[in-house]
């Protein structure tokens, strides 16, 4: 991916303004992909990786986009087209938790927020890059039909999926396990179309996310759960991530690697 121009490839990344999503942006940048910033509310700080982006010489671009939102989706999908070199890399990464709750403490409308954002936007963004990345697509290069030149989507789950969340969030946990089915069946589904599709099972690792849940100090005060004794880091999820977008990954589609401590 050394050449700049007819080499060139870009990622999109949602949530990329802060915490893993971020990280797994500039790897991204470090590995010589393009990279499209998707955020949700702090433009600053998207702004800000973009420019880092380019300050190691890809070409960025941030776009707000609620990736629960269709049309959202759908124009900042069209943004890339436009503006960036062909998209061969998604990362479903734009995720929430809620405050702590019971399931008997549960609201509809909870629920629909978590799995709108959790579920349904990875697959909204998933089914606009199997359209354009697919052999038998490409609807963004510019060609006929099965001018898609293949690429990998890597999906965001959670060891919570495997561990059900009990007492805290089940429905988060839920959330992240349809992750994994949905991260299989895709696979198996677009695996001859030159798409490969393999998710990360991040433990407990130090981000905002945690406060946005109401509880900040939680990376660091559930170290005793973690076999490694210590919370993760947003770089060391984004390795993973950056292993499954690369080529190095190549036999490798449906797979969950967690990197969570042992967790
Ligand atoms: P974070 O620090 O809270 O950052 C969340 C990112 O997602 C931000 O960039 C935010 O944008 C964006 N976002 C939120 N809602 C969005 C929406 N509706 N549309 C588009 N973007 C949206 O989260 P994180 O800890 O890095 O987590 C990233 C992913 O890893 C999530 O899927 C999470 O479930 C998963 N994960 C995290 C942990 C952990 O311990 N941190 C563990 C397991 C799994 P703004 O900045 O604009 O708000």
């Amino acid at each position: 991916m050394g050449d700049k121009t007819s080499q060139a490839r870009s990622v999109l990344v949602t949530g990329a303004s802060r915490g893993i999503g971020a990280a797994v942006a500039l790897a991204c940048a470090r590995a010589g992909w393009d990279v499209a910033v998707n955020y949700a509310r702090d433009e600053a700080a998207a702004e800000r990786v973009a420019r880092e982006v380019r300050a190691m010489g890809r070409r960025a671009i941030h776009m707000q986009a609620d990736v629960a939102d269709e049309s959202a989706v759908l124009a900042m999908f069209a943004r890339v087209d436009a503006e960036l070199s062909p998209l061969r890399g998604l990362v479903n990464n734009a995720g929430i938790v809620d405050a702590m709750a019971r399931v008997d403490q549960t609201s509809l409308a909870r629920l629909q927020r978590m799995f709108a954002i959790n579920v349904f936007g990875s697959f909204l963004c998933a089914r606009e890059a199997v359209l354009r990345m697919s052999t038998k697509h490409g609807v963004n290069a510019k060609g006929p039909p099965g001018s898609g030149r293949g690429g990998a989507i890597v999906n965001l789950s959670s060891v919570a999926a495997k561990l059900g969340g009990p007492g805290w969030y089940v429905d988060y946990a839920a959330s992240k396990g349809a992750i994994d089915t949905f991260t299989v069946g895709l696979a198996r589904e677009v695996a001859a179309e030159g798409i490969r599709v393999n998710a990360v099972r991040p433990g407990i690792i130090d981000t905002d996310i945690h406060a946005s849940g109401g509880q900040p100090e939680r990376a660091h005060q559930s170290a005793a759960l973690i076999p490694m004794q210590r919370p993760g880091t947003a770089d060391e999820v984004a390795e993973g991530v950056l292993w499954l977008l690369s080529d190095a990954a190549r036999y490798t589609t449906g797979a969950i690697l967690d990197v969570s401590g042992g967790r």
